[in-house]
């Protein structure tokens, strides 16, 4: 396996464009470093010395650096108080204070933590791509393959939401989680991925699967009583 120790987020998306098929960034290693994780086999990026690890408001604007950590972020009261109930559905102490932000959302799990309320808060990501910083809407980049460095998200500083989760313990995956917010809904569900748009009825469009965090039916009904 190979470290690569970029000195610039440019030179970390390069990295990451010219070895495609076989190297991933590492940020809080929390994915990345396990055993049967996505990156096992994988070249390591190591982006821990680029900063991206700051949560400051500029102007009517709320930036948390992708580095910044799910327990940072639920510390922080500059984040808005649904992100921060999103970043506690990570429920180890532990991981929540290694996994960071860009980490989260670089997996694009089905059953992130993070999706649904930042899909919902109408984040914007801050990206460096290979030519050079540009924005992009979090939920057309949750829905893609991209592999630019993300930089920060940004949402606006006085965002209000709600975010709920539904599954059988704190610690196991969850089966549903949703968020609204100021009339955008979310929701991630586990096995069939991220939906969202400007009604309740986004239930609607996700087909659902039986597997180990609930059957399709049960899914199902969660996602359409979640925002009653
Ligand atoms: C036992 C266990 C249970 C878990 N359960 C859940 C769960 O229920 N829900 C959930 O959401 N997560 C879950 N996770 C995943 C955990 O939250 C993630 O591992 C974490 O959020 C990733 O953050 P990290 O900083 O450690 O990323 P890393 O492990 O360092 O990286 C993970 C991936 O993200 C990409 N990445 C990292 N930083 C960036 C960036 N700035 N821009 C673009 N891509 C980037 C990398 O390419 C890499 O492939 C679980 C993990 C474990 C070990």
């Amino acid at each position: 396996m190979k470290i690569y120790h970029p000195q610039t987020p440019l030179e970390a998306v390069m990295l990451r464009k010219e070895n495609a098929a076989t190297a991933v960034y590492l940020a809080g290693g929390t994915d990345d470093l396990r055993l049967g994780g996505a990156a096992e086999g994988k070249d390591l990026i190591d982006i821990n010395h680029l900063g991206m690890d700051k949560i400051e408001i500029k102007g009517e604007k709320l930036c948390i650096g992708s580095r910044c950590t799910l327990q940072e972020i639920a510390e922080s009261e500059l984040v808005p108080a649904f992100i921060r109930e999103a970043a506690r559905f990570c429920s180890s102490f532990a991981r929540r204070n290694a996994a960071t932000i860009g980490g989260n959302l670089g997996l694009r799990r089905d059953d992130s933590y993070l999706a649904a309320a930042l899909t919902a808060a109408d984040a914007v990501l801050l990206r460096m791509t290979p030519h050079g910083e540009n924005e992009k809407k979090i939920g057309e980049y949750l829905q893609s393959s991209c592999k630019a460095l993300i930089m920060a998200v940004v949402i606006d500083k006085n965002r209000t939401g709600r975010v709920k989760r539904f599954g059988n313990t704190a610690a196991s995956h969850a089966a549903v989680i949703a968020a609204e917010s100021e009339g955008i809904y979310a929701l991630s569900v586990h096995g069939s991925g991220l939906a969202y748009g400007d009604s309740p009825s986004i239930a609607e469009t996700l087909t659902y699967t039986d597997d180990i965090t609930g059957s399709a039916e049960y899914k199902k009904y969660l996602a359409k009583i979640a925002f009653s």
